[in-house]
């Protein structure tokens, strides 16, 4: 029998939880695996981490029976995407094959969040029936990449650009803010991603007990509304990277005048339909990313 993490919020909609939540949420999350093979330092997965098995980011998860779940998701009709997010465990295939297989035959678009390490990998998975992939990158700055992710910079970002051009316009990939990278490290990623059609969903760096970055702050909101700002630009082809001035240690020089509606840049962005509430920001606090238009601080 197997069983499935579910986020705590999704849990609530299928009524296996009672939640107070005031947030809409039109994503349903799933996790798969338990601990994970690679050790990023800002993981509660990661393998030398000893954060609680019910944490994924600040989010709990808690497990249930898969038939229970499935059952369950036959009788809401809130939900527009499923997000499956794989924890890289040695066999994970065979879990996420056999999870996928049920999920796949609702009418509803599938994503699968994973770090896959080959081409062969990415096209078993989409052949699995899923319509998106997101692929972590999360660290932009390359002289951090190894340290706090592990793997080769370059490498990793030539296979996300490889997945883009053989499933194009059905890639996301996570960028984190606030590991230690620069403003221009960060926005020419953004911008990189952007020419290849690769959607960049934002996410900001949150301290988790028992991982190795537990005692980095989180970004000041400033500088997240300042990248959101300026990706969301990019993305919508209002600026260039081009256009944007750095100093010497990649700090922007200034914010180049812009006319669209700040708003929506700072909504949670990645796959269609993904807000991920609370993923990175507590419930008293301002929302770095903002879950739904009119919900804007
Ligand atoms: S952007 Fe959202 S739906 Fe897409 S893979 Fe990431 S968490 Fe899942």
């Amino acid at each position: 029998m197997i069983r499935i993490r579910v986020s705590v919020g999704t849990a609530k909609v299928l009524g296996l939880k009672k939640l107070k939540m005031d947030v809409p949420l039109h994503t349903a999350y799933f996790l798969i695996g338990e601990r994970c093979v690679y050790d990023c330092a800002y993981c509660s997965r990661a393998s030398s981490a000893s954060s609680s098995p019910e944490l994924l980011s600040r989010v709990l998860w808690p497990s249930y029976d898969f038939r229970d779940v499935i059952e369950r998701l036959q009788n809401v009709d809130c939900f527009k995407r499923l997000c499956v997010q794989v924890v890289n465990t040695p066999n994970y295939m065979d879990d996420l094959s056999c999870v996928l297989k049920s999920l796949c035959s609702f009418a509803i678009p599938v994503s699968v969040s994973v770090r896959p390490s080959s081409m062969e990998e990415v096209r078993k998975i989409f052949d699995l029936g899923i319509e998106r992939m997101g692929i972590g990158f999360d660290v932009a700055s390359p002289r951090l990449f190894s340290v706090y992710r592990g793997g080769d910079y370059r490498r990793s970002l030539e296979l996300i650009l490889k997945v883009a051009s053989e499933y194009p316009g059905r890639v996301t990939t996570h960028l984190i803010v606030g590991l230690g990278e620069s403003d221009e490290e960060i926005l020419r990623l953004v911008s990189i991603f952007s020419s290849a059609f690769v959607t960049v969903a934002l996410f900001a760096f949150t301290p988790v007990r028992g991982t190795k970055l537990e005692h980095l702050p989180p970004p000041p909101l400033e500088r997240y509304r300042r990248i959101q700002m300026l990706s969301y630009a990019i993305e919508k082809g209002i600026l260039t990277f081009e256009d944007l001035e750095f100093d010497d240690r990649g700090r922007l020089r200034e914010i180049p005048e812009m006319n669209f509606c700040e708003d929506k840049a700072f909504l949670t962005r990645g796959c269609p339909d993904c807000t991920r509430p609370y993923y990175n920001e507590k419930p008293q606090c301002v929302p770095y990313n903002i879950f739904s238009e009119g919900g804007v601080n």
